[in-house]
Parts: C-alpha cells; structure tokens; sequence
C-alpha cells in the first residue's frame, strides 16, 4: 500500500514502526474510501493506532468516526487513547462513550428489569410522562460542562453524574452524540438491525457518513447472528401460563403446548439425532396468521404482570419476541425441533446475519481490526467486502519468548473420548506440571471434557472454572490464581477465562491446549456448513466448522504472552494440530515444533527462563 505523509496526533512520544505503518495503511484506505482488514497481533497497539488515523481522516472530510467493540469492558481503552490526544495536544473534540440505555439507565423503579421488560417499561414510562429523569433531560435543553466531561470520562462516569443531577444518562448521552466527532459503542448499536436504525436517528448520525472502527472484528458474524437466535421451550410456556393465572388472565397458551408436542411427534418420532427441521407450513394458523395481534396481547400481559407482581422479566414477554421472529424469520435462518433432557425445545437459529450485514455496508468505510482476523480471505467473504484492503503486521514481541509444541498422543475427538483417554490427557498434564515451576493454564474445548480429565489428576485442581460460575466468582478465582506462583488452572475455550483476559506481567508461565473447540456435530452446523458451501464456493466445513475451532484455541493460546518481556511456552495436545486441515490453519497463528520428546524442550525453556529472571533481578539490584 502507498503511504502518504500525514502528521497524525499520538498520544505517546512515537509510535512503534508497525503502529506507524497501519496509521498510514488506515488513512491511505479511507482516503480511497475503502474498508480495510487489518490482522495485527497483541502489542502492536491498534487501538491507539486506528484511532488517530481515524480521527485525522475524520476532522479533515467532515466525517465522525464510530469505535464499536463486543463488550462494555472493552471501551475503557478507547477513551484512554481520546483523553490522552485530547489533554496532549488539546483537541476542541467532543467525543461520548454509550452503552446500551438498560445499563445507563438511573431510574430504580425500572433499572433492575431485564431485557425487553426494562425496554418495555421506559417507554411506557417516556410516554406517560412517568420517569423524572427524562423530564428533567428534556428540560435542560443543553447538557451542562459536567456532563459533558463525565461523557468524556467513559459511561460509568456519565452514569454517576446523571444520577446526581437527577437527568436520563441515556438521553444525556444520545443529546451530547449529536454534537460528537467520536462514538464510542457497541457492537448491538449497529450490528442488530432492530436497534441500529432507532440509534442512527437518535443520535442524528447516517452511516454513509460514517468510519466505524470494529474492535475484535472477528466476533461480528457470530454477534450479528446472536441476535437472530431463539427458542422456545415448553418449560418457558408453563412458566407464562404460571404468569396469567397470577393475574387472573383469561389467555391460554395450552395451544402451545400443543404445537410443541405434535412437531415432536411428527418430526423426531423415530429419528436417531432427536433433532429435525420444521417448515413455515408447520406453523399453526393459530401462531402464524396475526402474529402482530397476538403479540400486542402477549406483551400487554406481560406488563400487567410485571407492575402488579413487581417482576424483573416476564416469560410471556420472551414468547412474544419468539413468535415475532418465528413470524419474520428469513431464507438464511433454520428452525428446528429437538428433544433435550429438560423437554422440547422449537428454536430459530441465524445461519447468516444478512440484514445486520447489509447495515455495515452503508459505512462510509469500516476498518475491521483484530488480533486473529486469520484467514482474512475469509472473512472479506464473509462479511461480504471481497475488495476492501487488508494489512497484517507482525508481533513486535521476541520470537524466543514463545515456543509452541506438540502432543500428538492424544486426541479429543468424539469418537476418541472415553475414560482411557481422559487419563492419558490427565497423566501428559501430570508430567508436564512436574517440570515447571510456575503458573500454567488448561484450556480444554468443553466442560465435558475439563471435569472428565479433572477426574484423573493426581493431585486436586484447585482453579477450575465451571459452567454456572457467576462473573464475580470468575473473577475472585483468577485473581487468586494469577497471586500464586505455582498454580494451575482449568479453564474451556472459548469462554471468558481464554478471550478477551490478559494474563501479563509473566504470570502463565506455560499454556496446555488440550483438544480442538469445534461445534458439536447437529443439525444446526449441518445446515449452516450446507448454507455457506452454497454462499462461499464449496467452503462451507471450512468457514463454518474448522476455523472457527481452531481460532478458539489461537485465542487460548495467546493469551500468556502479552507484553514484551513475557515468556511461556505453549503445548497443543491433540494429534489433529499435525493433520493438514488443521495445521494450515493455526499456522496462520504460531509455528508449532513437532518434536516427539516435548518434555525436555520445556525443560530447557524454564532452565533459560530462570537463567533470564535471574539476570534481570541481579542488574536491578547492580
Ligand atoms: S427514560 Fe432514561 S432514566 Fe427513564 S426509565 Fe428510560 S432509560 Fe431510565
């Protein structure tokens, strides 16, 4: 790509070369009005990065520049990088950082409601002229500097002053976007296609106007999705049958019921897989003929039900966005009956966000930015931008400071997994446990497989994460996990404990990746492998099976090293990382050293890392 020579403002004294380098990579793109696709490893400073050169784009041509991530947690790092440009070279800029109105809304009466029973709620409250806070919002007709620097400061701090001046947050927030060169949001403001368009006119934004920064861009296509995915279950009926009788409503749902058990019988009876497709025709008049009246009485039970019980969600509020979505659904969705062990369960299932997508498409231009945006012919496809650029930089890390290896004994393929193999996986982890002294980190591809393995340790697991473990509980385990010097802990892909977490500062001292994180063969993976051979040429296993598995476990893999003095050594356990179809995958992400005799490699890595430690603590004290 030909670089220009635009002065950008950065907040540090220079940036690295690779981060000077996708300034420019990201500036020339926007200048030809093109997306680009950028791949640029931790530590190569992307968000201060694409930040600046947005900005300096934007600023010159008129433009605002949206920074949109997965999570609320994930903001806190943008506005770092506009407070930082903002006190340096002291920029007449007005940015705001938004999160969704529940989590900004400061009235009690309604904040603790959930999902579309909060939203449900407001509105009714907006309209009655019931909530303060709003009326007070509409009455200062221009936001005060208070809380024009609280926006500035992040959302919880925009939150706290709101609340102190007794106004909306969420109002606040949306009134100070309209003047904003910067947005900060997320993903769901734009990717849902419910909310995107109430959003953009809210703030008084166009798209075609705009330079959206996707963080951790390869998370689009499965958000996207998440938001076309449902199911109803029986248990969720009975629950907004319990919901009527508690106030004496004369609605029945028993058709329901009805509907469930016959889909059940007519399409799983005999099937092995307890799994089957359901057609449009399949529907009940009952459900699919006025849908739009049988919700309005749905929702408006729901809220009898939820101000006269003082309930936080409403079961016939979830049937009614079902019968919504069931009522609209498009040619990329499935629907399918199954039986699960709680009962029978109808869901809708995205195999392709195309409406979302389309919505990306009106940006003035996107620049899609990750960590693991490998292979970036595949997701151009995917995201349905063939000729946008692309760039990938290298880790600014030493090479020395990882080294991957290889298990090739054991595997944790279906047909692989019994209690044999589970004590195989638990001894290997045993014996590569006796030679380190340090932290190390399991990463296993399902709860399944972790407490099967945890079963045959020979001594006791005391960090593991479980299934229903609450955020908090995640968090106290891994604060302590990370104080102790020789801990190990168990964790699963793709989860919370192996993306998005740093593990700086050398606490892991070595990674286990046991296994591949693929998708549980049913019915749903099926028709979208079917769907996307269809879509993307004959690569439907490809897009929608092998990579995303295999990315799972790059993240896992990534997670020890990252800061530049960080060392750990990485150990994939599962004899498919050497088979052909894996391995042009994951070595996108790392070379892996095939070695038989692994033990001993990491012996000799711990023995340099204590020598490097050793040298570093004696020339502090020197
Ligand atoms: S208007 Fe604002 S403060 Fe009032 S309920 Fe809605 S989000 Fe909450």
């Amino acid at each position: 790509m030909q670089a220009s020579d635009p002065q950008f403002m950065f907040r540090f004294d220079r940036p690295r070369e690779s981060q000077g380098r996708m300034m420019h990579d990201i500036y020339s793109a926007l200048s030809q009005r093109r997306s680009i696709f950028i791949n640029a490893p931790t530590g190569v400073g992307k968000t201060d990065a694409s930040i600046s050169s947005c900005l300096k784009y934007a600023m010159e041509n008129g433009k605002q520049v949206f920074f949109l991530t997965p999570k609320n947690s994930q903001h806190r790092i943008a506005v770092e990088v506009l407070c930082g440009l903002r006190k340096k070279f002291g920029l007449g800029i007005t940015y705001v950082d938004m999160v969704g109105k529940r989590n900004m809304c400061v009235n009690p009466d309604v904040n603790m409601r959930e999902g579309e029973a909060f939203y449900m709620s407001c509105e009714k409250l907006i309209k009655g002229a019931g909530c303060r806070f709003y009326e007070n919002s509409k009455e200062a007709q221009k936001p005060q500097e208070e809380l024009y620097e609280a926006a500035m400061a992040g959302h919880n701090a925009l939150f706290r002053e709101s609340f102190d001046e007794g106004v909306c947050a969420y109002e606040i927030s949306a009134r100070i976007a309209r003047e904003s060169n910067f947005i900060i949001a997320d993903y769901a403001h734009v990717l849902n296609p419910v909310v995107m368009k109430s959003f953009m006119r809210k703030i008084g934004h166009a798209m075609s106007d705009s330079v959206v920064i996707w963080d951790e861009a390869h998370n689009i296509m499965n958000t996207a999705s998440s938001y076309m995915n449902m199911s109803l279950t029986a248990n969720a009926i009975k629950r907004a049958q319990a919901e009527l009788a508690s106030i004496q409503h004369p609605m029945d749902l028993g058709y329901l019921l009805y509907m469930l058990d016959s889909l059940s019988e007519s399409k799983i009876r005999g099937s092995a897989m307890g799994e089957a497709f359901v057609e449009n025709s399949d529907i009940p008049q009952e459900v699919s003929a006025d849908a739009d009246k049988l919700c309005g009485q749905l929702d408006k039970a729901a809220m009898e039900y939820i101000n006269n019980k003082g309930a936080k969600r409403s079961a016939l509020m979830h049937i009614s966005r079902f019968i919504r979505l069931l009522s609209s659904h498009s040619d990329s969705d499935v629907i399918i009956v199954s039986r699960q062990p709680m009962g029978i369960r109808l869901s809708i299932s995205c195999l392709y966000p195309a409406a979302a997508l389309a919505g990306i498409r009106e940006a003035y231009a996107n620049v899609f930015m990750s960590g693991t945006m490998l292979p970036i012919e595949m997701h151009k496809q995917m995201l349905g931008f063939k000729d946008a650029l692309h760039a990938s930089y290298p880790s600014p890390f030493p090479r020395d400071n990882r080294l991957c290896l290889l298990d090739r004994g054991v595997s944790t393929k279906y047909s692989q997994r019994t209690a044999m193999q589970y004590k195989a996986i638990a001894d290997r982890i045993g014996a590569v446990r006796d030679n380190v002294h340090g932290n190390v980190a399991v990463f296993f591809p399902s709860f399944g497989v972790l407490n099967a393995t945890r079963r045959h340790m020979r001594y006791p697991v005391k960090f593991a994460q479980a299934a229903d473990m609450r955020s908090y509980q995640t968090e106290q385990m891994i604060r302590e996990f990370k104080a102790g010097e020789d801990n190990l802990l168990f964790a699963v892909m793709g989860g919370s404990l192996s993306e998005g977490i740093d593990y700086a500062n050398n606490v892991i001292k070595g990674i286990i990746i046991v296994g591949i994180p693929l998708e549980r063969p049913n019915l749903e993976l099926r028709a979208k492998i079917d769907y996307f051979d269809r879509k993307f040429n004959g690569k439907g296993n490809e897009y929608a099976y092998l990579v995303p598995g295999v990315v799972k476990a790059a993240q896992a893999a990534g997670r020890a090293i990252r800061g530049e003095t960080d060392r750990a050594f990485i150990l994939f356990m599962d004899m498919r990382y050497a088979w052909s179809a894996y391995k042009c995958i994951i070595s996108d992400f790392m070379a892996i050293d095939e070695t038989q005799d692994y033990l001993s490699k990491i012996s000799g890595f711990m023995k340099a890392e204590r020598a490097s430690a050793r040298a570093a603590r004696s020339m502090q004290i020197e």
